[in-house]
């Protein structure tokens, strides 16, 4: 079987790995300090948090800005039902903004439309959360301004797009956000087995996610609100999770993160056989924003006629071919749709979702399997 996505591991993380299990932290030890600098460094933030996955940390994010009940948050249609869960965890309300038709992110006019509307109507967002999809940065600066305009935070949703760049810098810079999430499960750029890491400019945001991500307690007296009664003492201070990293993922994160920039030379490599080999085929191929460089998380190709697409994506799988779709717009889940959502709420959403398929893409992808994806889409599409 030939996977949509699979995580490289090497020898040198499991020797990582084998280091923490023999040391005496497991959990909450040195290895998150340094993972959590390690991130910071690479992306030029100055305060990270390591989470247990990115779902937790973007509920964390959206508690961070105090999103709470009556509030109102807003995401892109194409995503993981993670990025609009978070509201809902937090008691708010969830909306969604249609894409733009070439880079599959949250469009920035439609935003703007969006929000023209709301404020007359006065319902404008607490939160807005872009979607890096397959790892193509939105048009944060745009997004930014808007956010300017209408007075709303920005948490971006990059668990597909550490690694990336958007204009000259690195995503995770949080240079037109409040927060940035990442996600380190198996299927994305790099893995701790589940993982999430939180990267902020701000102190006090900074503050406030490490006391959330474990219980609301803290042992750092100008924290405390009495004078500590000893060693022993710490405070609750705030209601938080158990939403702790291990040192065990850390160390692996650690580990991955050298690797990143491997991983994605090697994805942009298998990237342009695909471009190369398929563009005369009757697929519109992803498309490259001139703002920003894509960590490649994702190929996705729509077929021409959205029809043939079960038919296509059956014959894969028959082949051993393990595509995939990313994403059904999340508001036609019926959990959402029960909320009052109704099909066809964002379109251009909605025809993307119709012809996706995404295609094998991985670090450990060999040439054979590649070539072998390339000539049965040939033969299924001629
Ligand atoms: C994977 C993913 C998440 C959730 O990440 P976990 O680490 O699995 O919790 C959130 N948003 C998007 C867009 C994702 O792809």
């Amino acid at each position: 079987m030939i996977p949509y996505a699979r995580q490289a591991i090497s020898e040198k993380d499991i020797v990582a790995v084998e280091k923490i299990l023999r040391s005496d932290w497991l959990t909450q030890g040195p290895a998150i300090e340094q993972f959590e600098k390690s991130v910071a460094d690479y992306c030029n933030a100055q305060y990270a948090v390591a989470i247990c996955n990115a779902s937790s940390a973007l509920h964390l994010a959206c508690l961070a800005l105090e999103v709470g009940p009556g509030d109102r948050v807003w995401t892109a249609a194409n995503t993981f039902s993670a990025s609009a869960n978070c509201a809902l965890h937090c008691g708010a309300t969830v909306d969604f903004v249609d894409i733009d038709s070439r880079t599959y992110n949250m469009c920035p006019e439609a935003l703007e439309k969006k929000l023209v509307s709301a404020k007359k109507q006065g319902t404008l967002p607490k939160v807005v959360i872009p979607v890096h999809f397959s790892g193509q940065p939105c048009d944060m600066q745009a997004i930014h301004q808007l956010a300017q305009d209408y007075s709303f935070s920005i948490i971006e949703d990059a668990s597909h797009a550490i690694g990336a760049h958007y204009q000259e810098t690195k995503i995770g810079d949080c240079r037109y956000s409040d927060i940035t999430v990442f996600s380190f499960h198996p299927v994305k750029l790099i893995t701790t087995g589940e993982g999430g890491m939180l990267l902020t400019q701000h102190a006090e945001l900074s503050k406030k996610l490490h006391l959330l991500r474990s219980h609301g307690i803290t042992r750092n007296n100008q924290q405390m609100h009495n004078t500590s009664a000893g060693p022993w003492y710490y405070e609750q201070v705030a209601l938080g999770y158990n939403y702790r990293m291990t040192d065990i993922q850390a160390a692996l994160g650690i580990s991955q993160l050298g690797q990143l920039d491997q991983f994605i030379e090697k994805r942009r490599e298998v990237v342009a056989k695909y471009h190369a080999a398929l563009n005369s085929l009757p697929l519109v191929l992803p498309w490259q924003d001139p703002k920003g460089q894509s960590a490649w998380h994702l190929y996705v190709v729509q077929i021409e006629e959205p029809h043939q697409r079960a038919t296509i994506f059956q014959q894969l799988r028959a082949a051993d071919i393990h595509v995939n779709v990313h994403y059904i717009p999340v508001y036609r889940h019926p959990f959402y749709q029960k909320l009052g959502f109704q099909s066809g709420y964002c379109p251009v959403a909605e025809n993307y979702y119709e012809r996706a398929i995404s295609l094998p893409l991985y670090y450990h992808l060999r040439h054979e399997e590649q070539a072998f994806v390339i000539a049965t889409l040939q033969q299924l599409l001629k």
